[in-house]
């Protein structure tokens, strides 16, 4: 008998580019997701056989750790209540951007899949198979450009779900600004630097200001400034140095943002086969504490831990290996969390 097991794993759903999943954690080894439909781009769903195939799901990992969920982080002491609702939902089948990150794959920014999910929530909904109280992340692609993208964090969100959305904040969302007025949304908005120059350099387009502008007008809405979460990406030789780094503090007091994230992106360190990543990255990160306690702001680091942890198995550099920088490391990051909330 296994008691370990997940949310997701009982009332989540993930739409994916051509499946719907229980999660959108591929993690460990590129075990892929837990698929229960294949080849699914947007068409009603028949939730009595999608409910069974999580119960046999359910069923095996009752047994035994399923081969997808096997060392996933998600996996606690669970017990499964045969609710037969889903609470937690990940969009993720959205492939239409408005920026070109120099670390996206072509599949993400210049991608058109970009299928309605509206009414499938709603019948969910009518058919009273969706439970209040959990969490919708939204990303992409640029979500806010998904079909319907208002109409559905307006269901979920007046229906009791809060909204976590990864936007470019290249468009601005009315329905977004209310979410985080009445509290019930926050969101990740990936700027990775601090100045003009150096935006257009990484989002390949000249939307600096404009996305100022969007981040400003959605923290005057805001009831809590920690639900906007601006996010620094390290990328090697362009915005690793400090000055950049500083501008980026200025500006995020400036914009009196509260919470900043700061990541390693892991598809930008693949297609580069993880050996352009700043030797230096510690010292990076280390300053990226010492200025956010000088400012007051919190740090958010989960996403820089979880890649770390990935390449002490993949890639054996020595710096990554180094047990002192390591055990450094982690001691650092003491808010577990606060960092496993914000990847979610
Ligand atoms: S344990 Fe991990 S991989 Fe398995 S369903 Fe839960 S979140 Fe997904
Ligand atoms: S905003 Fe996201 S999806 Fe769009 S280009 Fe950048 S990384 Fe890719």
């Amino acid at each position: 008998m296994n008691n370990k097991g997940c949310v997701f794993l009982e009332s989540g759903i993930n739409f994916d580019l051509n499946t719907v999943c229980d999660c959108c954690i591929s993690h460990s080894d590129g075990r892929g997701l837990p698929v229960l439909i294949e080849n699914y781009h947007g068409e009603m769903i028949d939730w009595e056989s999608l409910f069974e195939k999580k119960q046999q799901r359910i069923n095996n990992q009752k047994q035994k750790t399923i081969y997808e969920c096997e060392g996933c982080y998600h996996l606690n002491n669970y017990e499964f209540k045969n609710i037969k609702k889903i609470s937690e939902f990940h969009f993720s089948h959205c492939r239409v951007c408005n920026a070109n990150c120099i670390y996206c794959s072509d599949e993400y920014s210049k991608g058109d899949v970009n299928y309605n999910t509206y009414p499938v929530i709603k019948d969910l909904i009518d058919k009273n198979m969706y439970l209040p109280g959990g969490e919708a992340t939204f990303q992409g692609g640029e979500p806010t450009l998904m079909k319907n993208f208002d109409e559905l964090v307006q269901l979920l969100t007046q229906n009791g779900t809060l909204a976590r959305i990864h936007t470019s904040a290249i468009r601005y969302s009315n329905t977004v600004a209310q979410a985080l007025k009445e509290n019930k949304a926050s969101i990740v908005i990936s700027l990775d630097s601090g100045t003009e120059e150096t935006y257009k350099k990484i989002k390949q387009v000249n939307m600096f200001h404009k996305v100022l502008e969007n981040i400003k007008n959605y923290e005057s809405n805001a009831q809590n400034i920690n639900d906007i979460i601006i996010k620094y990406i390290i990328i090697p030789g362009i915005n690793d140095n400090i000055k950049e780094i500083d501008n980026f503090f200025k500006l995020i007091n400036e914009l009196k943002i509260k919470t900043i994230a700061v990541d390693i992106e892991v598809q930008y360190a693949r297609k580069y086969n993880n050996k352009d990543v700043s030797p230096h990255i510690y010292l990076i990160y280390d300053y990226f504490e010492k200025t956010a306690l000088k400012y007051n702001i919190n740090l958010l680091t989960y996403s820089f831990l979880s890649y770390v942890l990935n390449n002490r198995q993949t890639n054996k550099t020595f710096l990554i290996n180094n047990k002192f920088l390591f055990v450094w490391y982690l001691n650092a990051n003491n808010d577990r969390t606060k960092n496993i909330n914000y990847i979610r």
